[in-house]
């Protein structure tokens, strides 16, 4: 790939991103963007896990996904793999048609991971083993509501850095969430997604990794938290940013940092 456009990253930029390595948690409609974007930037390892196959609901949002791999079934990983080759063949992409949680040993070798799932508990999760093993974690969120017939769409981008306000900090992981989210599990049919604001949210996480891996920009700290209100069209710095704590207390015990035993990706069965 030709990156002189982008030369003005840095001097050792490009080798930087083509010796750097990145998971992306959920290939759905946000992680796909990243994908796609992660791609034409020039990253070099990508580890990418989701369990699940293309469906024709997810056609709306699913950036690379086609009739032809509903009608197939394709799984997300895959699509994921043809769209960052389709661009840089030489990438690598190491794909998982798994959860997360099975195969955290390869998970602790990235330098980032890039959060794209649906459900609090899972980003809460994935936080802790984050946490754990110091590695800066992306994620993005998006939702609808819905209020007298009126619909609003809201977001925010966040990045959680080992000791910096995690996401219990920032109120996007409380107990009552969590609470809720359990009692609601299995109810049917899934939460409204769209592809624009996939797309702003998937764009600013990009922004955060490119603000971690290359010196183009040194001078203005990057708000951890940032908010995309979609009636708008803006995507602002947070006002609970005033409110956070300079360190984040949430995972300052063991018992904060996630289940030990997950890395050792042994399934274990309890007769
Ligand atoms: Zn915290």
């Amino acid at each position: 790939m030709n990156l002189q456009r982008q030369s003005f990253l840095g001097a050792h930029s490009d080798t930087v991103l083509a010796r750097s390595r990145a998971a992306l948690i959920g290939l759905g409609g946000g992680g796909s963007h990243i994908a796609q974007q992660l791609a034409h930037i020039g990253l070099g390892h990508f580890l990418v896990i989701d369990p699940d196959f293309i469906e024709d609901t997810n056609l709306n949002r699913l950036v690379g996904g086609t009739q032809e791999d509903v009608r197939l079934g394709t799984a997300k990983v895959d699509i994921a793999e043809r769209v960052i080759k389709s661009v840089n063949p030489v990438a690598e992409v190491v794909k998982r048609l798994a959860s997360w949680a099975e195969v955290t040993a390869e998970l602790r070798d990235v330098d980032v991971i890039f959060s794209c799932v649906d459900s609090i508990g899972c980003r809460s999760e994935l936080e802790s083993f984050a946490r754990r093993f110091l590695i800066p974690l992306i994620d993005i969120g998006m939702d609808v509501h819905e209020s007298n017939g009126e619909f609003s769409i809201s977001g925010q981008a966040m990045l959680s850095m080992p000791t910096k306000p995690c996401m219990r900090c920032m109120g996007l992981v409380t107990d009552n969430g969590l609470t809720k989210e359990a009692a609601q599990y299995g109810a049917a049919g899934g939460k409204p997604q769209v592809v624009w604001p996939n797309g702003t949210l998937a764009s600013v996480a990009v922004g955060f990794f490119m603000k971690l891996m290359t010196p183009w920009e040194t001078q203005k700290t990057t708000p951890l938290l940032l908010e995309y209100d979609g009636d708008l069209q803006t995507v602002m710095p947070s006002n609970k940013l005033a409110y956070l704590p300079a360190h984040c207390k949430h995972f300052d015990s063991a018992h904060g940092l996630g289940d030990p035993f997950w890395t050792a990706n042994v399934l274990v069965t309890v007769e």
